[in-house]
């Protein structure tokens, strides 16, 4: 089973069930933004199968549009996964807050064409072209 924990630990939780679809690197602006880095790590986990072993109070969202909520940690900041009313099943989940092995590899780079200038990409994983050029939104 997958452990992980916000940046200062009071959010502690685990993942009780498979990791679903692909492991992506996503290059878009709003992972970008979201996450406070170069881009983002996500993976599908089933709401069901994700429970909170402590700090769930401290839990906090915000609506990146209409029925998209993004949960964080309120305590230090940590993005954790997104939610859409649409589907509420399943949730993207940040990767970066794990604290295990998911033995599980990344699988592929998405939305390249709006990738950070600063960023390198050398591995031979597959990708995904899309996005609007880096500091444009779409
Ligand atoms: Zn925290
Ligand atoms: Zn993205």
């Amino acid at each position: 089973m997958l452990t992980g924990s916000c940046a200062c630990g009071q959010i502690r939780y685990e993942i009780r069930g498979e990791l679903l679809g692909p492991i992506t690197y996503c290059h878009c602006w709003r992972c970008r933004k979201h996450s406070g880095s170069s881009f983002g790590t996500t993976v599908g986990v089933r709401a069901g199968d994700l429970a909170f072993v402590s700090g769930e109070d401290r839990l906090a969202y915000w609506e990146s549009s209409p029925g998209i909520k993004r949960y964080f940690a309120s305590c230090c900041g940590s993005p954790l996964y997104k939610r859409p009313d649409e589907s509420p099943d399943l949730v993207g989940f940040r990767l970066g807050t794990l604290d295990g092995d998911p033995d599980r590899r990344a699988e592929m780079h998405f939305h390249v064409g709006s990738k950070a200038p600063w960023v390198e990409i050398a591995d031979e994983l597959p990708q995904e072209p899309g996005g609007p050029p880096f500091g444009e939104r779409d």
